[in-house]
């Protein structure tokens, strides 16, 4: 099976909001697999529907590799709904490969989303994990955290924006599952 693409800086789809979740093809499981592939193949813990041309709200994340206590899991229709304290920490995203900067996120958040069993959840998660569920919520309403960034900071890695945009511009095309 061929690896799902990963839609980089620069493609318009990253730009766009995702649209709700509504109902699911009975293949979405194995399309999870997919995107769960081409996070482990590029390190990645966290991974938005429209980072592989799916313009969805939802994303998946692998907290086991962070802490062995949590596990991976599935993110449909999230919401952050409170967010607490401030804490600056270094990003990377696979879709700007080769860039990490450090960006200002709350330190614990209470997320509002589904589960694959599409039951609503609402948990609270702080430190790291917190932190990829921002990341990623922000993806899936169109944002990079590369806009997070200073001006300043953020012209001293133009070039290599500018660089992975070449590629990323060329991603035009939306999939579906
Ligand atoms: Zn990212």
């Amino acid at each position: 099976m061929n690896l799902l693409e990963v839609y980089l800086y620069g493609s318009p789809i990253l730009k766009r909001p995702t649209m709700k979740v509504g109902e699911l093809p009975d293949h979405f499981p194995r399309f999870l697999e997919r995107m769960y592939a081409v996070m482990y193949n590029d390190d990645g813990i966290g991974l938005s529907a429209n980072q592989v041309g799916v313009e969805q709200c939802f994303f998946i994340a692998d907290f086991s590799l962070h802490d062995e206590n949590m596990q991976r899991e599935i993110f449909i229709n999230p919401e952050i709904v409170e967010s607490q304290g401030i804490v600056t920490q270094e990003e990377g995203c696979l879709s700007i490969p080769g860039v990490h900067e450090k960006v200002k996120r709350a330190y614990k958040i209470k997320v509002r989303y589904e589960g694959l069993d599409r039951n609503p959840v609402e948990k609270e998660f702080e430190g790291f994990p917190a932190r990829v569920i921002q990341h990623e919520v922000d993806h899936l309403n169109g944002i990079l955290f590369v806009e997070r960034i200073s001006p300043l900071k953020r012209s001293f890695i133009e070039s290599k924006l500018r660089r992975i945009a070449e590629k990323g511009k060329t991603q035009t095309e939306p999939i579906k599952i």
